[in-house]
């Protein structure tokens, strides 16, 4: 498989070893047609980057990008805050992205106390092997589902990492919204019997590196080797062989 963009990649704007420079410079040395730099989410309180930083931090990508003669994506990886829906990228903000990103991360500000279950409690049972109950299944399947028809979400990131949802429901969601679901190449978060759900339901994915340092920018080894021996269809991963994706996002904000 040979990867066409890599949309999810970390600097030191959040967690990540390198600049963006360095993250771009990597994309170009391994052939990428398009990168995206995508920090950690407004409510994340270990590693999002700050509202202050993000003039600065858009202006960087953009000169990168005109500079290394490649598609530079300034975005975000957004954090799942509540069930109602509710994600840190607010529809004023949306001018200052091309790309939105949003996945489940646990030491994030939820919306409201009872939110708390979908990160706190999910993360020790999955860590331990415990199986969910079917409330907090349903919980944070209704959670991911409401935030992929209320906000443009081009990309939900590692689902089922840290927490437990009806994988086909999500997928069915994201189908119809144009969405697209990740497959990861950093840490596997689908069981072969999800992602052979999710692809059932004709939801288009992407393999993405959410790489932390440059060493793995356009890296696609994990995700490749389970997404080989499910058997997916290739023609539902939409950056190899030389596709390229149609983003929801820059669609929505074309009519605003
Ligand atoms: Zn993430
Ligand atoms: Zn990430």
């Amino acid at each position: 498989m040979v990867l066409t963009g890599d949309y999810h990649t970390h600097t030191k704007y959040s967690d990540g070893k390198n600049t963006v420079e360095e993250n771009v410079a990597a994309a170009v040395k391994c052939g990428l047609r398009e990168v995206a730099i995508t920090e950690h989410g407004y409510a994340h309180w270990m590693q999002g980057i700050s509202r202050k930083k993000t003039a600065e931090y858009v202006a960087r990508i953009n000169k990168a990008g005109k500079e290394a003669g490649i598609r530079v994506y300034a975005g975000l990886e957004c954090d799942l805050q509540g069930v109602s829906g509710k994600v840190d990228l607010l529809p004023e903000e949306y001018e200052n992205f091309d790309i939105f990103l949003m996945g489940m991360h646990v030491p994030i500000h939820y919306e409201h106390l009872r939110d708390y279950r979908f990160g706190w409690l999910s993360m020790p049972r999955k860590i331990l092997h415990i199986p969910p109950t079917k409330s907090l299944v349903r919980y944070t399947t209704r959670a991911f589902v409401n935030a992929v028809e209320k906000n443009p979400i081009d990309i939900v990131t590692h689902l089922n990492y840290l927490c437990d949802t009806d994988v086909a429901e999500v997928a069915k969601c994201c189908r119809d919204y144009g969405t697209y679901l990740e497959i990861s190449s950093k840490k596997g978060h689908f069981t072969d019997n999800e992602l052979e759900k999710a692809a059932a339901t004709g939801v288009k994915f992407l393999i993405d590196s959410d790489a932390h340092s440059v060493k793995r920018i356009g890296d696609t080894e994990r995700a490749e080797i389970q997404i080989l021996r499910v058997g997916i269809p290739l023609e539902q991963i939409d950056n190899i062989d030389g596709r390229a994706p149609t983003f929801r996002f820059a669609e929505y904000k074309k009519h605003l």
